[in-house]
Order: C-alpha cells, then structure tokens, then sequence
C-alpha cells in the first residue's frame, strides 16, 4: 500500500478478525445468554461506527458507550441499536439523552428524580438500567442503599428499569474478590419480586472467566477487539488493529555516534538507521523508547533512542534491503511482538490505553479479508455531523448566494470561506465530483414506446472504496434509498411498465483508473443492482482517478421530459442530450445551485449541451429537465 495511501501513519481495522473473534466469545455465552457490544472511546479507536454495524450483525442486543457525546455520535451516524450510556450522566445531559433515544445508567437517587421529571415533561418513557457498586467503589448505588432505591425508581411510571447491572473491578485475576462482587449481586437481583429484562456484571474477563452464570447479558470490549491476557489464553484471539507508517528516510550513521534527545542511544557499530514519522503524539508511547520493535519487510527492527513527540528512529543495519517508502508495522498485524498486550508491557502500561491513544493521527481503513471496503476519517470521532446538518448547510448557502447579489464582494467572501473549511480539509472527506460529462443519447428502439437511451458518463474523483453498486431502481421510492446509500455510485429509474432485467438495463462498461471492473448483477424485489468491483482497485484508494459508466437502457416516449439529476457536489459539468429527429422541440430547462445559476446552453443538430467552466462548483439537488 505504501505507494498510495497518502498519509505518514495509518490504522487498519479487521473486521474479518473482529467477526472471528466474536465467533469464539459467542460460543462461550450460555443458552439464553446475549451480548452488548461495548463502543465506548470509539470502540476502543477501532471506530465506534464500523464496530457498532460489525456488532450488530454478530447479533449484539445493546451497545455500551461512556457518555451522552458518544451515544449521540453513533445515533446521528444512522444505528437504531439499543444504546446504555456506562458511566453516570449530568443532569444538564438529560435533554438529549431523551432525544437521541439513549439508555442511561442510573447510579443515584437525584438524577433518577431530574430523568423521571424530564420523561414525563417529555410524555416518553425511559429505559434506564440501574448500577450498583459491588466493590469495584466506583459510580453505582451502594448495595445496602440498593433495596430502597431499586422501589422509590420501579415506581416512577416513567421510567423503565430495563437493566440492572454491576462491574468487576477484577475478574482476570482476583478469583475471591470477584466471586464476593458475584454473590453480593446475585444476593439483590435474587430479593427482587420480578427480574429486569437484562441483568448484566460481566466484561469480557468476567465471561471467559465463566462468571455471571445467572446473568442474561455480557457486555464484551476488550477480548472483542483481540486482545488476549492471562484469562483468554486459551482463545485464538485475533488482534482487530494494525497501525501502520512508511520508512520516511535512511540515514548512515557511525560507532560510537548518538541517535536522538538526550543521546540516549549510542551506535555500537557503524549502521544504518531509519525514521519513520510517528511519535508519541500520534499515540505510540514515550515508554516504548529503546524497548519496542516494529515490522519491516517481514523483520523486526528495534526502536533506537527517545520517542520523538513526531518521529521515531529504528536500527535498520541488519535489513539491507529495507528502502525508504517501505511500509511498518508498529502495532498489532499477525507479529506476536507486536500485539497490544506485548507492546503495553514492555513499560507496564495498559492494553486498553494503547489500543485507545494509538492512531489519534490517523485515518482508519477498514479491511475484511485482504479487501479494504472502507476508510473512516479522522474528524469522524469528534465532528457530529448534526452540528452541521444538511438544512443548515444549505441555509448557509442560500445566504450566502443571496448576499451575492446584494454586494458581490461579501458573498464572495463566504463563499470562499465555506468552500475552504467543507472542501479543503481533507479530514472531512467530503466527497465530490470534477470534470463532469454525461452524454445521453436516445435512439430508436424495437420496442414500440420506447426510445433505446445510450448514457456514457466520466468524472473525476477520489477512489474511497474497491468496490460500488450502480442500481436501477422501479420506484422512486427505491430509488430514494439508493441516493442514501454512499455505496452506490449511479442510479437509473426504470419506467415502471419494463421488466426488470439485463435487456431493459444493461452495464456496457464501467471502466475506473483505467480497469475495467468486474460486474456481477444481483435482482432484488424492485431493483437491479450491478456490483462493481477489482481486485487492483484496492492499491488506488485515496486517489483521484478517473470513472467512466456506459449503459443502455429504454425510456419512455410518452413522458416527455427527460432528467439529469446531480446527486454529489461537482465541480464543473457538461451535459448533452442528442434525440432523434422527430423530436423537434426539445427544451433544456436547468436548476442550478452554485457559482453561476445559468449554465452556458449550446444548441446543435439534434443535440443540447450545457456547460459550466470547468472550476465551477455545481451544489448536489441541480439538475437539467430536457422537455421534448
Ligand atoms: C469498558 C467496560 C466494559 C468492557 O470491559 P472489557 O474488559 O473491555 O471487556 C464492560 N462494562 C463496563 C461497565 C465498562 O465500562
């Protein structure tokens, strides 16, 4: 990947392992027995969103995060999943925790008064699942306070105690005081009349350990994420992360000579030495100085002299081979040096904290097999995209243009300034179109009614993914979901009298970065779907190469008008429609939102062309109606 992936360090995530690892605990879990996925501090910085879905479809009936942000984060990134918020909530967050639907942990009295006022002010119901401290004396209610509390909360109407859980404060390996921690839990879920839907006490350790027996929930991290410690030995545990960087550069150095802050590392001979741009900022700990190793063509190289707050040095004199630009390993991958649990413990530090501080830089890349189907940005994790919705971006737009027109220089201005903060931070993976050209062409068909309607379309963009979808849809309603769906790269909407097949739609070509794709077509209830995809695709991600999607379809004569919609943001476009000669009068009629909101039209013989310049940016929602 080195030669493509444009970042100094990147994470690789596995889902593939992160479901294997999931198998293995699963077959741990007792008849009756279900699972909360835990995503706090996103998922362990494996990216709460892509674990939530992973763990959603391995049959997770809950997912575990730390406060109100983290759940509001997963809830606006689309998951309809059960949600209980762990540690104890602020009053002031009760509002939204209503309104995104979480599940807060109750740990006292007080705030279960302020929840039950709001859900009644609210007119809603609230699952809350009740903590108690069983020794771990941490948040929780107190066990000897617990009876009490437990009937002042089940008779607050609007509140519903869903859960009852507690947590140990040491299940890998303190036997006596987590069987104490058990049994004093037990004690209390066995004095209640009836037994909340979830009664939970068990992480990851608790479960393999073979704790909470009498438990109907587990909430699983850390053995999830493949990180395998004194009570897990006997797992096959996959690590789920892999954080990645290149050599940036070799140097030469002699015996004798030192390598970085305070000298910390002196040549014992003459060698050579690499950097690699990743330091203890990006997460790789300080405490690794002169202790870790990290992955070079297949060997171990170890880290020389102090962690830099950017870079690190590695002894590269027994790898002639090793070349700048070569990818390393420094974390996780299949190298038992370099799993978290070895890596933490060169400096007596924690698994858990690494895997969380490792990559705080870098972009994630989301793998499944040798298939990289997804990358994450890095803004992901703090950016709440309904902070910026959709309607206000467009407010701003609107205004923005509206100013424009009162005093150009001011519009202008803002203009600019949004263009810079959306599209200009490549953090925000904004995604967007260039050199748009989409050629339609409608030609006489053997199907009376119809015209046989050519469409060859090419565009610029930035690869995200090795594989897309081009759907033809029935309905418009299927074909609104399919404008939802990032996955899908064109749509068609079929006239609602053909059938559905590969003669009234068919793929001619789908050529990108000069391969020509493999198509595979799958029919569903309504929709075609052409499944696009190569195996070379996946050295290209993040690149911006070139698309180009040729097919032919039939179209209706009776409809009389013929649309081209832009879907994406695009910068430049240039659209033409050629028809038969009976059509005699064809109109374009455009809506355009952007730079300029009448693009140049260009008539021909039998034929209409509109055209912005080729740096114009043309916002998604404009299109082109042809009348005929
Ligand atoms: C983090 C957390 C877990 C998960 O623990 P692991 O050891 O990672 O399995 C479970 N329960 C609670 C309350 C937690 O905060």
């Amino acid at each position: 990947m080195k030669d493509n992936i444009a970042e100094r360090s990147w994470v690789e995530i596995d889902l593939a392992a992160y479901s294997q690892n999931l198998q293995l605990l699963r077959e741990r879990l007792l008849p009756g027995q279900c699972f909360m996925q835990i995503v706090k501090a996103d998922a362990y910085g494996h990216g709460a969103k892509e674990i939530a879905e992973a763990a959603q479809k391995q049959g997770a009936v809950y997912l575990g995060v730390a406060n109100l942000e983290e759940g509001k984060l997963l809830r606006i990134q689309g998951s309809g999943a059960p949600i209980l918020i762990l540690s104890p909530s602020l009053k002031s967050e009760i509002p939204l925790i209503i309104k995104y639907g979480l599940s807060p942990a109750i740990s006292d009295l007080s705030f279960a008064k302020a929840l039950f006022r709001a859900a009644k002010k609210a007119g809603e119901k609230i699952k809350v699942h009740l903590k108690l401290d069983t020794g771990m004396h941490r948040s929780g209610i107190a066990l000897d306070e617990a009876p009490e509390i437990y009937k002042q909360i089940k008779a607050m109407p609007d509140l519903e105690i869903e859960g009852i859980f507690s947590h140990f404060a040491s299940a890998e390996n303190d036997q006596e005081f987590t069987d104490q921690q058990e049994h004093g839990f037990r004690e209390f879920i066995q004095s209640l009349q009836e037994a909340p839907r979830y009664v939970h006490i068990s992480n990851s350790a608790g479960l393999l350990n073979h704790y909470g027996k009498f438990c109907n929930l587990v909430r699983l991290g850390i053995a999830s994420f493949g990180v395998t410690t004194t009570f897990n030995e006997d797992l096959p545990l996959e690590p789920v992360m892999t954080f990645k960087s290149a050599i940036s550069q070799i140097k030469k150095i002699n015996a004798k000579e030192s390598v970085g802050y305070e000298r910390e590392w002196i040549a014992p001979r003459d060698g050579r030495y690499g950097i690699i741009p990743v330091g203890y900022a990006d997460g790789y700990d300080f405490l690794l100085s002169n202790r870790s190793r990290v992955l070079v063509q297949g060997q171990l190289c170890p880290v020389i002299g102090r962690i830099s707050m950017d870079m690190i040095t590695v002894d590269l004199t027994d790898l002639e081979e090793a070349q700048p630009g070569d990818e390393v390993t420094l974390l996780g991958n299949k190298s038992e040096a370099l799993r978290a649990e070895k890596l933490a413990a060169l400096y007596g530090g924690s698994a858990y904290e690494l895997l969380c501080q490792v990559g705080r830089r870098a972009k994630r890349y989301y793998r499944i097999n040798d298939r990289i189907h997804h990358s994450a940005p890095l803004a992901r994790r703090d950016f709440v995209s309904s902070d910026f919705g959709d309607s206000k971006l467009n407010q701003i737009i609107s205004s923005a243009l509206t100013q424009r027109l009162e005093s150009s220089e001011i519009g202008e201005m803002i203009y600019r300034e949004i263009l810079r903060t959306f599209f200009y931070n490549k953090d925000r993976d904004i995604h967007y179109r260039k050199d748009f050209c989409h050629d339609i062409s409608f030609q006489g068909s053997p199907i009376s009614g119809y015209y046989r309607a050519e469409t060859s379309l090419r565009y610029r963009k930035v690869l995200r993914s090795d594989s897309f979808i081009i759907a033809c849809a029935a309905s418009d309603e299927i074909l609104r979901g399919f404008f939802l769906n990032p996955n899908v790269e064109y749509r068609w909407l079929l006239d609602a009298k053909l059938s559905l097949s590969e003669e009234s739609f068919a793929v001619n070509k789908v050529k990108v970065g000069g391969i020509d794709l493999k198509t595979r077509v799958e029919r569903g209830e309504g929709f075609l779907l052409i499944h696009c995809s190569h195996p070379r695709l996946s050295r290209m991600i993040n690149r911006e190469i070139d698309f180009e999607i040729i097919t032919t379809t039939l179209y209706s004569k009776s409809l009389h008008q013929f649309s081209v919609f832009i879907s994406d943001l695009t910068k430049g476009i240039d659209i033409s429609f050629s028809y038969p000669k009976e059509l005699s009068h064809v109109e374009p009629v455009s809506i355009f939102s952007g730079q300029e909101k009448n693009p140049l039209i260009h008539r021909g013989e039998q034929m209409i062309r509109i055209s912005t310049k080729a740096d114009e940016w043309i916002f998604p929602l404009s299109g082109v109606v042809f009348t005929y």
